[in-house]
């Protein structure tokens, strides 16, 4: 590890490898660390959704096309939605999307940035605290080791150390959604390319889904809104949920009897947009999960991830030209994420508010799509 960074990013995922990616070729020197060793997992519903695709489109074309022609993916074009009343319709995108475990989906980014960048890559390593000063941010590591970097890039995931220099104490703890997912085999008239969720009458606010993976595999999950503090404790009756939903619900049972887990079900957090929050301050930026960015009725966070991570390297690069680092010259950085995120995280966080108070809602939406026009008119109109 060097001593000094002009960039120092902390976490790999997609919001961190997007950043990487799109500073190279800058002159910057920059870093980027992860606590663990890649290729390793992250609890997902691996749906890649489809802006991911036009945003490595506009860092790199070539790396567009490589990232359409991984390997380990299954094509998705179709999201398939069952009503409360069991009636389903489905929705064909028009953008191109796959559904890739993300030790695979991580790894491809990893490698890219390890192949196509010159930021040094540091796995195994910890960030503990930050100390920011006049001109420089001091980095602590588990490990005790220590570095400089001119500013930070906080894609540290939903526990990051990074935010707690940003957010206000208070908004820390505010907790919105959890979920699990398993890795599963063995589950019935999978439908080709397409992307399953199921809202059930008694397990509102919330969803479960199923998504084909390449060998046959699925991601089965289930994630629920809570209210804020309850705590991620709450997963552990999430597990029991999701468990009990297979076996009693008619509507997955009779497709889930010869069932076979491939792994534990895990569970994770879901930092959803829930209001438009401070997510940067002097030589910070946070990206992707750290800025809670996860859409909240659709659960993507991938593409904002992805996003937010070149917004951040446009904002390092203008900030380099002027070198001007303060809190004030870096809200730039938050308008253009809310400029280009804000309406639809916006529009999806009314529209779940807006099911989650009316779920027979989604029963009528169900029955309105039985007209193909009229349901294309719609999508188009909600947006979603
Ligand atoms: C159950 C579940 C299902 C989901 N399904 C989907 C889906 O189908 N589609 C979708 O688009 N989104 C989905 N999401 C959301 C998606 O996983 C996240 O939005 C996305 O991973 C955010 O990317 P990120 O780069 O911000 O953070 P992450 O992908 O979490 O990456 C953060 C990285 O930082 C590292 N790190 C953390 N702390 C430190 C530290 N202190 N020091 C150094 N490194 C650190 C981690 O090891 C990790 O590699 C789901 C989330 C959950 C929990």
């Amino acid at each position: 590890m060097k001593d000094f960074y002009d960039v120092l990013i902390i976490g790999a995922g997609p919001a961190g490898c997007a950043c990487a990616l799109s500073l190279h070729k800058n002159g910057l020197q920059v870093g980027i660390v992860d606590k663990e060793t890649f290729p390793r997992d992250k609890v997902c519903g691996d749906a890649i959704p489809g802006p991911t695709f036009k945003q490595m489109d506009k860092i790199d074309v070539e790396w567009g096309k490589a990232l359409r022609n991984f390997a380990d993916k299954a094509d998705v074009r179709t999201s398939r939605m069952y009503a409360p009343n069991g009636n389903s319709f489905a929705v064909d995108w028009k953008e191109y999307s796959f559904n890739s475990k993300r030790i695979h989906f991580d790894h491809f980014l990893m490698n890219l940035v390890h192949n196509e960048t010159d930021a040094n890559i540091l796995e195994n390593k910890r960030l503990k605290e930050l100390e920011v000063h006049g001109d420089y941010v001091l980095c602590k590591f588990h490990d005790n080791t220590l570095c400089k970097a001119t500013v930070v890039v906080g894609c540290d995931g939903a526990n990051s150390v990074v935010k707690r220099y940003v957010v206000q104490k208070k908004k820390l703890k505010s907790f919105h959604c959890a979920a699990v997912k398993v890795y599963a085999s063995n589950v019935s008239d999978l439908e080709k390319a397409t992307n399953e969720f199921f809202y059930l009458k008694n397990y509102l606010p919330g969803y479960l889904w199923v998504f084909p993976l390449p060998n046959g595999e699925a991601n089965i999950g289930f994630g629920m809104e809570l209210k804020e503090k309850e705590g991620f404790e709450k997963s552990i009756n999430l597990r029991k949920t999701l468990l009990h939903i297979i076996e009693n619900e008619p509507i997955l049972s009779s497709r889930l009897t010869n069932v076979k887990f491939e792994e534990e079900i895990k569970g994770f957090s879901l930092p959803m947009f829930t209001e438009q929050r401070k997510i940067s301050s002097d030589r910070i930026l946070l990206c992707g999960d750290a800025a809670s960015l996860i859409d909240p009725l659709m659960g993507h966070g991938i593409d904002k991830a992805f996003i937010s991570g070149y917004l951040a390297a446009q904002q390092i690069l203008r900030s380099n030209v002027t070198n001007d680092y303060s809190a004030k010259y870096l809200i730039q950085y938050d308008q253009s994420v809310y400029s280009s995120l804000g309406n639809e995280l916006k529009r999806s966080k009314y529209l779940l508010r807006l099911v989650n108070r009316t779920p027979s809602l989604i029963n009528l939406f169900a029955k309105i799509a039985r007209n193909k026009k009229l349901l294309q008119w719609l999508v188009k109109v909600a947006k979603i």
